[in-house]
């Protein structure tokens, strides 16, 4: 079998006057993620997808998050790392498939630059990386502006 799938989630707690980083991309926004690293949503939850497709323990054993040197990393950086470990084991991305969970701000206008933020670090075509974005209906901790969430799938092949 030469094919294998993994699915990623993360969420994080959103605070006023923190930056938002999604899909490697600064977004101009009221709120950002609290986190150790930059907080970037999307591109935790698309690491633990790789990671997961390929057995590798999650994000939060590769890169924990009490330990100094990941402090404010670029979570860029991160998703370079997961992948280096995935093609040590003879991995390549086929496609990866996501949904970005928030309130507000907008994140149409930015999808694009993460989709080729993404592609330049895991090798892969934008035209596979899909992402979506969608609200929560002002429901819930997602409604109330007070946490975010990014689900993420990938197909990984054995070169
Ligand atoms: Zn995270």
């Amino acid at each position: 079998m030469n094919i294998r799938i993994g699915q990623g989630i993360d969420f994080h707690r959103l605070e006023k006057g923190l930056k938002l980083h999604v899909g490697g991309v600064e977004i101009p926004s009221v709120r950002g993620c609290v986190a150790h690293s930059d907080g970037d949503v999307l591109l935790h939850a698309i690491c633990d997808a790789i990671l997961g497709a390929a057995s590798l323990d999650d994000i939060g054993h590769q890169f924990p998050d009490n330990d100094p040197q990941y402090r404010d990393i670029d979570s860029k950086i991160l998703l370079e790392r997961s992948y280096d470990l995935i093609r040590k084991k003879g991995f390549s991305i086929v496609n990866i498939d996501s949904t970005i969970c928030l309130e507000e701000p907008k994140m149409a206008p930015y999808i694009s630059e993460m989709k080729e933020r993404i592609s330049s670090i895991l090798e892969v075509s934008a035209e596979n990386i899909g992402i979506k974005a969608t609200t929560a209906e002002k429901l819930g901790f997602i409604g109330k502006e007070e946490g975010v969430v990014a689900i993420s799938v990938a197909l990984l092949q054995k070169t």
